[in-house]
């Protein structure tokens, strides 16, 4: 056992937390905390700070321009790897349908797809490369993957750093090589230089410019992100697991309706059942997502995830153990409700869950399984964290304050669960050494220890940061900083854009600056959940993040400049002032959040929990006064103006401001139902605005808002204030 672990457990025992006497009464629920109090421990400086440092490096070179088209012509035709399985392959495979794709929507030329191997390709004709492909010769080559050409001019994968490319215009032909899946990251990067952009998913938030002759000019460019684990995760690719529920997707819709949309998340399928829309509504969402996923270089040569990991457990020992599980107020160690016990506690004190825990999780391994995660069971039907004596004897008296889900306030549990984490993990990896495993610090665990060490072989994934409350958030950098001083490898888990469910803010340039500051301090990675998918609403934020992930030191400012230039010309700087705009009423509206949750105790440290979110995203919405929906339509009164004849940039203005009027009507809704409660009628009225608007604008702006998953949230949302969607609200034909 690591020294640090060692002494923080000497120290546990030495101030009195130690397992009750075997005779000891311990199912005593009570919510006073047992361990000791504790000074506060500074959060002094670092134990990493890590340089912001761009990899990209950008030449130019002598020579004359590779042509890919030529007045509509395709000039270039692009040589892949033989055919294989092999990764360089799919990766070259991937990156040249890309550029021929791009290339046909910007020239109406189609670039030809060749294999190098038998027969050759190639030919040299007067000390020139030249391609063979359709009975065709052509004069310039774009060459993906490594070939004798190009690593007799100094390109070959082997010389890159992980995930790094490298593309270089040698005489006639463009080179490119990458390590992982890169290769398509170096065509992006050449497309971007000539002006095509991918603001947001489907054709209208598509830049593409119009090149009858594409022209690249001889340049080298080597580049290599700073995180290898750049996850975003989609809100509404949310699956059921194996011991959850059975699906309803059968009751919803029929076989014919599912077909081909059957591996969609449950959570949209509800929501497109509550809407009334049938799954081939959405058929559009998945690829133009995942087009855009792609374009933004998300993913990673790495995979660090840790998700809530005992839903089997009530199955596996509940029989028998009963003593394995929380002790809850009602003094019985039974899951609540007894419909939802994947979500139910464990007794982390209980020495025999520690074994039983390391033990299931050493099989998985030995079995395959690329990580052990530690996570607890997420929170919801009452499912508290055991409030047994021995539980209670390992939680610090001055922890931070939580409340419990029944509603008892109490201290935060971080000592407690890491305490018991670092045991599972030492009898982990003593089995297993290489074992990766790894937990979220999340909900009334979120905080960082006080006395405890973290075990240097657990990776934690810190669940914090989300900006519609600036204390909260404010809390969360504190306790990120606490954090990185402790675990060894920290990465970031956040619920990132849930905090607003689809309301319009725009907190782009302090992510940016946290995101900074997280890298500089040690992250390893990201795992952002909650990436919701509002487009019009929060499309700026969803836009900087994986900018940033990829090169930290990118400046957020000229990223926001970029993104209005490229979408909106010259309504750009009208653009830029209604995002400046939006910015400010965020910031005051995570500030009114925090006001309002100080003075009517809705804050706690799990601000996710939803029935208290509701509250927040009340209060949030609340904020934008009519004078500020007055001023926002006048900027982008402007902007159309601006926008001129321009039918694709006079079309995103009024993609931003369907968002707009979108979160007015929502606005009005969580005003009527949960910030000044009206009556039935009122509420009734304000629900069904918003589902007739859905309507409309779904079928105009598909991308603006999700309405597949605020079709599913709000349809838990109405209900619990006896509001529902009901069939008279019918959408689209099924
Ligand atoms: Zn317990």
């Amino acid at each position: 056992m690591p020294k640090t672990i060692s002494l923080a457990l000497l120290l546990l025992l030495a101030l009195g937390v130690g397992l009750p006497a075997q005779d000891e009464q311990i199912d005593i629920w009570d919510n006073k905390p047992l361990g000791p109090t504790v000074p506060i421990p500074p959060i002094g400086p670092p134990r990493v700070n890590r340089e912001l440092k761009d990899n990209r490096v950008s030449q130019k070179l002598p020579g004359t321009p590779v042509l890919l088209a030529e007045n509509g012509r395709a000039r270039a035709a692009i040589v892949i790897p033989a055919e294989s399985n092999e990764r360089q392959y799919i990766a070259a495979k991937r990156a040249a349908e890309l550029l021929q794709a791009k290339v046909l929507a910007s020239s109406q030329a189609t670039l030809p797809i060749v294999n190098d191997g038998d027969p050759q390709p190639f030919r040299i004709e007067n000390g020139k490369l030249r391609v063979i492909a359709n009975n065709d010769v052509f004069d310039y080559a774009v060459l993906i993957g490594d070939n004798g050409f190009a690593a007799e001019n100094g390109v070959a994968a082997k010389d890159l750093p992980e995930e790094g490319f490298l593309l270089k215009v040698v005489d006639n032909a463009i080179c490119i090589v990458g390590d992982y899946d890169s290769a398509i990251y170096a065509v992006i990067d050449l497309l971007e230089q000539y002006g095509f952009r991918c603001l947001w998913p489907g054709e209208l938030g598509t830049i593409t410019p119009k090149l009858p002759t594409f022209a690249v000019q001889p340049i080298q460019i080597s580049d290599a992100p700073a995180l290898h684990q750049r996850h975003m995760r989609s809100s509404d690719t949310y699956k059921p697991r194996p011991w959850n529920l059975p699906p309803k997707r059968q009751d919803w819709f029929t076989p014919a309706e599912l077909g081909p949309y059957d591996d969609y998340g449950d959570r949209p399928l509800a929501g497109l059942y509550n809407l009334k829309f049938a799954p081939r509504h959405m058929q559009h969402w998945a690829p133009a997502k995942a087009d855009w996923s792609l374009w933004h270089r998300l993913g990673g040569s790495r995979r660090v995830g840790a998700g809530h990991s005992y839903g089997y457990a009530w199955e596996k020992y509940g029989k028998d153990h009963l003593d394995y599980f929380a002790l809850l107020k009602n003094g019985s160690r039974h899951p609540l409700p007894v419909n939802k016990p994947y979500r139910f506690q464990l007794c982390y004190s209980n020495p025999e869950v520690i074994e039983a825990i390391a033990n299931d999780r050493i099989e998985a391994l030995k079995a395959g399984a690329s990580t052990a995660s530690l996570s607890p069971n997420d929170g919801g039907g009452g499912n508290a964290p055991c409030m047994c004596v021995r539980c209670r004897k390992l939680d610090i008296a001055n922890a931070e304050p939580i409340t419990l889900p029944s509603g008892d306030p109490y201290v935060a549990i971080s000592d407690r669960h890491f305490h018991c984490f670092n045991l599972i993990t030492e009898k982990i990896i003593a089995a297993v050494p290489d074992a990766r495993v790894a937990v979220i610090a999340y909900s009334q665990y979120r905080n960082a220890p006080l006395v405890t060490e973290i075990h240097p072989k657990l990776i934690v994934g810190f669940v914090g940061l989300s900006y519609h409350d600036a204390d909260y958030n404010q809390n969360c950098r504190e306790h990120w900083d606490r954090w990185a001083n402790k675990a060894m490898q920290l990465y970031w888990r956040p619920n990132l854009f849930y905090g607003t469910k689809g309301i319009l803010a725009v907190y782009a340039t302090e992510l940016a600056q946290d995101i900074k500051h997280l890298y500089r301090t040690g992250m390893i990675g990201t795992d952002i959940d909650t990436f919701g998918q509002d487009w019009a609403t929060l499309g700026l934020n969803y836009y900087i993040v994986p900018k940033l992930l990829w090169n930290p030191a990118a400046d957020p400012e000229a990223i926001i400049q970029d993104y209005c230039q490229a979408g909106f010309g010259p309504a750009a700087a009208a653009i830029r002032e209604y995002f400046a705009e939006v910015e400010k009423i965020s910031q005051r509206a995570a500030r009114e959040v925090s006001a309002r949750a100080k003075a009517r105790a809705m804050a706690d440290a799990d601000n996710d929990d939803p029935a208290r979110g509701r509250l927040h995203w009340a209060a949030f919405s609340a904020a934008y006064s009519q004078e500020d929906y007055g001023r926002l339509h006048a900027i982008l009164d402007r902007a159309k103006q601006a926008a001129g004849a321009d039918e694709a940039i006079s079309q995103r203005v009024d993609f931003l401001r369907a968002g707009l009027n979108f979160t007015a009507i929502r606005a009005r809704a969580f005003d009527v139902c949960f910030q000044n409660p009206g009556n039935k009628e009122e509420k009734i009225a304000a629900v069904n605005a918003q589902y007739d608007f859905f309507k409309t604008l779904y079928i105009k702006y598909p991308f603006a808002v999700n309405v597949a998953f605020l079709g599913w949230w709000d349809g838990n949302t109405w209900t619990r204030q006896g509001l529902k969607i009901t069939p008279e609200n019918s959408l689209l034909d099924r």
